[in-house]
């Protein structure tokens, strides 16, 4: 491979950690991904985010970080920005982590290395090579261990004023609805992340008493048509849809790309979620808008990982 013609992608969650390298199209030419360990100190992670960085770039045959043109990486937020401090609000190991710092000291050598919010990061790979190629105003939606979002509107990345502007999953659909983890009420996040979906099903009969259940057994059990589990993820997309059509009003968008680890689920978080934004977003410019699967399915975010480097003057403002 010639100089700069590669980029270090990770994806760090709060279920898997992914990496891989891209070329400067945004094409994934290796990838992988790992477990989220569920303990061990914050040194442990990053050890094994390491480990999982130093593989892909043995996969690509680099042995020479010199020819990376960056290292790009979405993380779980929240986060100082663009410093990249991490606190992810699912990954407890991680409080005030200097990942940016850590990754350029590992493997930045003279390369830019760019931090920002994972769900970020899946909206700027949609934008740019998925489901929002073409369009100028793209949401892009991540539902998996938390519920979160990134905004591009007239064709740029909009940041906010602490780079977590498009933020979805602490948009309210319940005012009465459970308790959220970042203090609030009612939140999508509270109804629809994941182990919230698993939970409910529980307290409502599914699989009782079994400890380690998740979304995806749940996903499994609905597919054969389990009621309760039918019944999870009916809310989870109903609550999904009603965030969306709030923000589509509020934003003025034309593609809504969803992706993150239970967009899997496929047609049974999508039917009610299409049902609930019909239901809700009912002026004329509203009904245009779509919502879609992430057509760059699990590795979005690394793809927009790779565009803070590669497409930096339209999706980085940090620095
Ligand atoms: P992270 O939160 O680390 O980014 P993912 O995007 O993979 O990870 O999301 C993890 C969540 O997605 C978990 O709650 C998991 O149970 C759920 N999940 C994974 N696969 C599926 C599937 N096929 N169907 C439904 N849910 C799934
Ligand atoms: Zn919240």
């Amino acid at each position: 491979m010639a100089e700069r013609e590669a980029v270090l992608v990770a994806d760090i969650g709060g279920t898997k950690l992914a990496g891989g390298v891209t070329d400067l199209d945004g094409r994934l030419t290796t990838w992988a991904q790992v477990p989220t360990p569920r303990d061990g100190d914050a040194e442990f992670l990053w050890r094994t985010l390491e480990s999982l960085l130093a593989r892909v770039l043995e996969d690509a045959k680099i042995d020479d970080l010199g020819i990376l043109s960056g290292i790009g990486c979405g993380c779980g937020g929240p986060m100082e920005w663009p410093a990249g401090l991490v606190s992810p609000l699912n990954i407890p190991a991680w409080r005030g982590f200097a990942l940016r710092e850590r990754l350029t000291e590992r493997f930045g050598d003279k390369n830019q290395v760019r931090v920002h919010n994972d769900a970020i990061c899946m909206a700027i790979g949609e934008h740019w090579r998925g489901a929002g190629k073409g369009c100028r105003n793209v949401l892009g939606v991540v539902v998996s261990t938390g519920v979160g979002g990134g905004l591009v509107l007239d064709d740029r990345l909009i940041q906010g004023s602490s780079g977590n502007a498009g933020h979805i999953g602490h948009v309210v659909v319940d005012p009465d609805g459970p308790r959220c983890q970042c203090g609030g009420v009612g939140c999508v996040e509270a109804i629809a992340r994941g182990p919230a979906l698993a939970a409910w099903a529980q307290s409502e009969g599914w699989r009782p008493g079994q400890p380690e259940v998740t979304a995806k057994d749940l996903a499994d059990d609905a597919a054969r048509g389990h009621a309760v589990a039918l019944a999870a993820l009916r809310r989870a997309g109903l609550a999904i849809g009603t965030a969306i059509a709030s923000a589509t009003c509020l934003c003025d968008l034309e593609v809504v790309a969803v992706g993150g680890g239970l967009s899997q689920a496929g047609a049974l978080l999508f039917d009610p979620l299409h049902e609930a934004l019909a239901r809700h977003a009912r002026l004329d410019f509203a009904r245009q808008v779509r919502a879609v699967p992430a057509a760059l399915g699990q590795t979005a975010g690394l793809v927009g990982a790779a565009a803070l480097i590669i497409k930096g003057d339209r999706y980085w403002a940090g620095d």
